[in-house]
């Protein structure tokens, strides 16, 4: 389906096209480091219909667990997260998407939980926490 988004300030937005059953929590401690929150919600962007207006910050960050360098694209003015990809130059094969930043977030239903061993103790357990309809 195709996708679109800005980060919190829109000085970044992004065009694509991505599979809703592709949408992988990561619930590993670089991602809970990197988002500032709980887990990771990402869906892979082929490369090839991947379109950004504006220009991220990146680093590079290297996991101890896999070992392989990973860039990661935040907004500078607003910090919101964009993408990781591999790094090198010029368009990348594949981008993986933060749904948070989507217009279209609600319809991506994650299909599968990784690090799940790193998952904080609370996150199976949301439906029986204290629900307000707006802010409590
Ligand atoms: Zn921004
Ligand atoms: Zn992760």
């Amino acid at each position: 389906m195709k996708i679109d988004g800005a980060c919190h300030c829109g000085a970044i937005t992004i065009e694509g096209e991505a599979d809703p059953q592709k949408a992988t929590i990561c619930h590993c401690t670089d991602c809970q480091t990197g988002t500032g929150s709980a887990f990771r919600l990402s869906v892979p962007v082929p490369g090839a219909n991947f379109k950004m207006q504006g220009t991220p910050a990146t680093y590079l960050k290297t996991t101890a667990e896999s070992g392989n360098p990973r860039l990661q694209a935040f907004c500078p003015r607003c910090g919101s997260p964009i993408y990781s990809t591999t790094p090198g130059e010029g368009q990348q094969p594949s981008y993986m998407v933060r749904v948070g930043i989507l217009r279209q977030r609600s319809q991506f239903v994650p299909s599968r939980q990784n690090w799940f061993r790193s998952a904080l103790p609370w996150v199976m357990q949301l439906a029986s926490i204290r629900q307000n309809e707006k802010q409590g």
